[in-house]
């Protein structure tokens, strides 16, 4: 299918692994310019690179911290005219309820709510004015089924999921159109890392965790960023400009929702 967006440009935030590196390289194969974003250079480098030579697009890594504003003006001031923006950022920790502070709760926020926030504000005024634009913002399944000992994220995302409802309403006549994607587990360093966890809880080894969590899911198996990358840019694509506002669940059929 051709999505006929070759030629535009995007920003990936946070995107040289994982699932913001499932959505860049996707977008780079239908023809999408991008500046891409991480915080660690070497890495960010070498998936630019590596982007660059397998779909011929041009890739600028802008190594930085998007939850800082410091972060956030490095990366604007590489990216120039956007049409599509990938909104990520790293998860917060899991934990207990009565675990977190108020700092625990800004960072989670900071991360998880206002940098995307930030990142739509600078972007989208652009957007409108040129009559196109696209955002994804990456969330996460606990949006419509909270997960226990991610609070923090349940917390953070539920907020910026409510930000996005009203917003994408007062955008989409100008025809810029926004939509969250909420993963369910993925095979990323973030999926292994949470595995050591529950094996660190239960005495079990990141195996079994892995295992036992692979019964949970109709789909018998973690997804991939390449699954995710797909569904990422068809969201960017000419053909979504129906689709307004969603919480899209990439989760194998783990959380029984009826709507
Ligand atoms: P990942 O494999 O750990 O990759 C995270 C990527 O983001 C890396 O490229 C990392 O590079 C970059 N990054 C992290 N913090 C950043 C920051 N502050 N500024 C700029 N770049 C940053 O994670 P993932 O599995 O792709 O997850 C992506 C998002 O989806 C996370 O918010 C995660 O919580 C959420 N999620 C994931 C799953 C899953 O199963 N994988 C499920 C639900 C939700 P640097 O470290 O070099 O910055």
């Amino acid at each position: 299918m051709d999505l006929g967006i070759k030629g535009k440009r995007a920003v990936v935030c946070a995107g040289s692994k994982g699932l913001g590196r499932g959505c860049a390289e996707a977008l780079a194969e239908a023809g999408v310019d991008l500046v891409l974003n991480a915080r660690g250079a070497e890495a960010l480098e070498a998936t630019a690179a590596e982007i660059a030579a397998k779909y011929g697009v041009s890739v600028t890594p802008v190594a930085a911290d998007i939850t800082t504003p410091e972060g956030r003006v490095k990366v604007l001031a590489a990216a120039g005219e956007v049409d599509i923006l990938v909104n990520n950022a790293g998860g917060p920790p899991p934990g207990m309820w009565s675990d977190w502070d108020r700092d625990d709760f800004i960072a989670a926020l900071d991360a998880n709510m206002l940098a995307p926030i930030a990142m739509m504000q600078a972007l989208m005024p652009g957007m409108m004015e040129r009559g196109w634009g696209r955002v994804v913002n990456i969330t996460s399944q606990s949006v419509r089924a909270p997960i226990g000992v991610l609070g923090l994220s349940n917390a953070a995302r539920s907020g910026l999921t409510g930000f996005v409802a009203g917003t994408s309403r007062q955008v989409a006549p100008k025809g810029v159109i926004i939509n969250n994607m909420l993963p369910g587990i993925h095979d990323t360093d973030r999926a292994t890392s949470l595995d050591g966890g529950v094996s660190k809880a239960e005495g079990i080894s990141p195996e079994e965790a892995r295992a036992k969590r692979v019964a949970t899911i109709p789909a018998g198996r973690y997804g991939d960023a390449g699954d995710f990358g797909a569904m990422c840019a068809f969201l960017c694509s000419q053909k979504a400009g129906f689709i307004v506002g969603q919480n899209i669940m990439l989760d194998g059929g783990q959380n029984y929702i009826s709507i």
